[in-house]
Parts: C-alpha cells; sequence; structure tokens
C-alpha cells in the first residue's frame, strides 16, 4: 500500500464511488475517507430506474445499506455538492461552505441526460435519478400516451415499462432501426418486433422538431403525448475536472485517464461513466454501463493504493425489456458479421459478432439471451479466434 496516502475523497456518490470506497476499506485502506453525493440518497442501483422500480416494484436498490458507511469510517456526505477542486492546494469546496483536504481525489460524477438543442425541450421529462424515476412512474397511468425521443437502450426500456403499466408508448428514433448499430440490422428487426408485438409504437427514420406540453412535432407529422421522455444518450459530468485544469477530451467529454485510471494531475483519479479510460487492448474507452462503473470503482481503489492494476476487461451489460433479456460482452463494432445460435423466436439464444482477420475469424462480443450462467464461459471466448460452425448456444 502507498502510506503516504491518508485521506482520500471521493466526487460522486453514484455505482462507481460507492464501490471505490467498498474496495478501499477492503484493502485495508485505514485513512480517512469521504463520499460526496449530489443526491439526497445513499448509493443506489441505477439500472432498476427504467426497469422494475419504473415498472411496478415501490424500493429500489441501494448499493449498501444506509449504515454500512458509518459502520465503515466513510464519511457519506449526502446532498452535498462538490464545486471546485483545486489541484495545487489539493482541496476540494463543497456547496456547504466546507473545505476537504486530500492526498487523492478520485471523480466519479457519471454522466447526466444529453438535452439537444430542440424547441420546447425544457418541458420533456429526463431519467437520470431516483427523484426522476419517482416522477415519471407518476406519470406512467393507464392510458397515459408517452413519447420516448430516442429508441436507446433506456427508450426502449421506458417503453417496456410503460406497456406495462398500461400506458400506451411510441418510440421516435431517427435511424432506420432502434439500435441498429450496437444488435446489426437483424437483431435490431427482430427487437422492433419484440416492441411492435407488445403494442408499442416505433417510428424509424423521424426527427424531432420540438416539443410541446402535449405532443412531439416531428419530420413525419405531429405526434400526441402526454408524457414526453428525452433519451438521446449521456453527456460525462466533467465541469469541475475541466474547472480543475485536468484533461477532458473534446471528442467524447470524458475525462482522460490511463490504465490505472490517473488523470493528468498524479494525485487525482477518475472512474466509470465520467471517465475516457485506457483499455490496454482497446485503447482509449468511455463506457456507460453498470459493470464499468463498479469495476472501474474498485481498480481506482487499488490504484489509489498503489496496487499494480490495469484496465483490461471487456465491456459488459444487461437489459430487459419484455422477452428480451440478454448480457452482452465484449466489443463489436457495426461492420462484425452476427451469427445466431439457438431458438430466437423463443427468445433463448446466443448471438455472437465476428470479424475477418489475418490471424482468422475473430469473435468481438457475445450477448446471451434468456440462457442463463454462460456469460463467464463468452467472456472467455470474446477476443480469441473462433470456427463458427463449432459456436452453438452452450447448452
Ligand atoms: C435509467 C438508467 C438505466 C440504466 N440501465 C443500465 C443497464 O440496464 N445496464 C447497464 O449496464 N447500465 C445501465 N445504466 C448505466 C449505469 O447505471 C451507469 O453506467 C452507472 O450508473 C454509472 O455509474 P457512475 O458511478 O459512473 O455514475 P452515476 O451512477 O451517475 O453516479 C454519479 C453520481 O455523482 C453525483 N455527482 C455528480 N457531480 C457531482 C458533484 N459535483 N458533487 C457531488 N456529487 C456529484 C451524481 O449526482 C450521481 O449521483 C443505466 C443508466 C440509467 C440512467
Amino acid at each position: 500500500m502507498d502510506t503516504d496516502v491518508s485521506s482520500v475523497v471521493v466526487i460522486g456518490a453514484g455505482l462507481a464511488g460507492a464501490h471505490a470506497v467498498e474496495c478501499l476499506r477492503a484493502e485495508g485502506y485505514s485513512g480517512s475517507l469521504t463520499l460526496v453525493g449530489a443526491e439526497s440518497d445513499p448509493p443506489y442501483e441505477r439500472p432498476q430506474l427504467s426497469k422494475e422500480f419504473l415498472k411496478d416494484q415501490t424500493e429500489f436498490g441501494l448499493v449498501h445499506d444506509a449504515d454500512w458507511y458509518a459502520e465503515h469510517g466513510v464519511r457519506l456526505l449526502t446532498g452535498v455538492t462538490a464545486t471546485a477542486v483545486d489541484a495545487g492546494s489539493r482541496t476540494v469546496t463543497l456547496d456547504t461552505g466546507e473545505t476537504l483536504s486530500y492526498d487523492a481525489l478520485l471523480i466519479t460524477t457519471g454522466a447526466r441526460p444529453r438535452v439537444p438543442a430542440i424547441p420546447g425541450v425544457e418541458s420533456a421529462r429526463l431519467l437520470r435519478t431516483i427523484a426522476d424515476a419517482r416522477r415519471l412512474k407518476d406519470a406512467l397511468t393507464s392510458g397515459a400516451r408517452v413519447a420516448l425521443v430516442g429508441g436507446g437502450w433506456i427508450g426502449l426500456e421506458v417503453a417496456a415499462a410503460a406497456r406495462a403499466r398500461d400506458a400506451e408508448a411510441v418510440v421516435l428514433e431517427m435511424a432506420p432501426l432502434p439500435l441498429g448499430q450496437v444488435l446489426g440490422a437483424d437483431l435490431a428487426a427482430y427487437l422492433r418486433d419484440l416492441h411492435v408485438g407488445h403494442g408499442v409504437d416505433i417510428r424509424t427514420g423521424v426527427t424531432v422538431e420540438a416539443i410541446e406540453p402535449d405532443g412531439v412535432v416531428t419530420s413525419e407529422g405531429r405526434v400526441p403525448a402526454d408524457v414526453v421522455v428525452l433519451a438521446v444518450g449521456a453527456v460525462p459530468a466533467a465541469e469541475l475536472a475541466q474547472e480543475a485544469g485536468l484533461e477532458v477530451d473534446q471528442r467524447t467529454g470524458g475525462v482522460v485517464v490511463d490504465s490505472r485510471l490517473r488523470t493528468s494531475d498524479p494525485h487525482v483519479y477518475a472512474a466509470g461513466d465520467v471517465a475516457l479510460a485506457t483499455h490496454t487492448t482497446l485503447g482509449p474507452l468511455r463506457v456507460e454501463h453498470w459493470d464499468n462503473a463498479i469495476r472501474q470503482g474498485e481498480l481506482a481503489a487499488r490504484s489509489i493504493l498503489g496496487h499494480d492494476v490495469a484496465y483490461d476487461w471487456m465491456p459488459y451489460f444487461y437489459t430487459d425489456q419484455f422477452e428480451f433479456s440478454m448480457e452482452y460482452v465484449g466489443h463489436s463494432s457495426p461492420e462484425d458479421e452476427v451469427v445466431v445460435r439457438g431458438d430466437r423466436d423463443g427468445h433463448e439464444f446466443i448471438a455472437y459478432w465476428l470479424r475477418a482477420t489475418a490471424q482468422g475469424t475473430r469473435l468481438t462480443a457475445a450477448m446471451n439471451v434468456g440462457i442463463w450462467d454462460v456469460n463467464d464461459r463468452l467472456r472467455q471466448l470474446v477476443g480469441t479466434i473462433v470456427d463458427p460452425d463449432q459456436l452453438t448456444d452452450l447448452r
């Protein structure tokens, strides 16, 4: 352990921050530890906000019980925003007026929904926090007309939750298929058809021109709506880092960190959605997924303690929408060939993403749908040369 570190401050009490403090204590760090969070709740499992919590669940899952922090000597500040970082004096200013000193600072401020410059956009709802989810849930009443601007993961999950609550759902997507770039045309069409079969109105090739209190004006006409939800991606919450003079990538907006999650300042680290991290084989990568936030939180903790660690795992994510429950591991590109093994119509199959290389056919990603306890095996296969004829649904 690096004995020079006796005070650690973590800004951002989300998934990455909560797992970082847990890992610091688990690794034996006994110095002062403060976790600063702008939200009023202790760190919670964000993915449930567009799934079970939005559908019917009344409770939401915390990363640790509320008592855990005090029990482990973590000073958790909720409802408190860090307003400035002074990298020279190694201090963080809070909106309470307090100043915190650090030997090591970890920035886990996450991301916030992208808000495009569309007339009337301020009347649309966003979904990032438990407070957003509570408000949205109240609006998803039987018969309510819900328009989702954007047919990405969150837009489609909210559409599924809306249908589960007997609301009408229309998805407005600019691309020819929702998630076509991620899933490939064939599987994206499968997912679209699944939604349509559950009564979701999916409109593709549509540009949103204005948002009004009772509808959306699109390139294909006006769509009446009681609730309009904006789900067109997220942007890193990197302002603090930028203002502190840390390197921030202009293209992705992410805080630039190396494979040990160190920023351009040797005392400052970043992890989770906010970080553009150098992957050991994939290069600079900014990943907005649950698993990445957890692993990077832990990696940053070990890195702070001087362990020899690196960002070297394949991205992983999951979703649940109607019968489409899946886990995806890897990093594919839209040019990769996709092959499916198993029962697609029964929603139990494995999709493999394949790329022709000089060495042979490389598996770039795999997705298990409705087949469980196989993702670790898929993780081992991803990145290797495979014989496509030998790929099965692993059952
Ligand atoms: C609705 C929704 C559904 C999702 N579903 C999935 C899914 O199914 N599968 C999946 O893999 N991923 C999913 N994700 C993504 C996943 O939740 C994120 O990748 C993950 O939460 C990122 O963790 P993080 O700790 O980096 O950031 P966050 O969890 O966003 O936490 C950052 C925290 O920092 C706080 N903060 C920011 N600035 C400051 C400041 N200056 N001072 C104090 N606090 C600050 C924020 O308020 C926030 O609480 C979903 C995300 C959303 C929004």
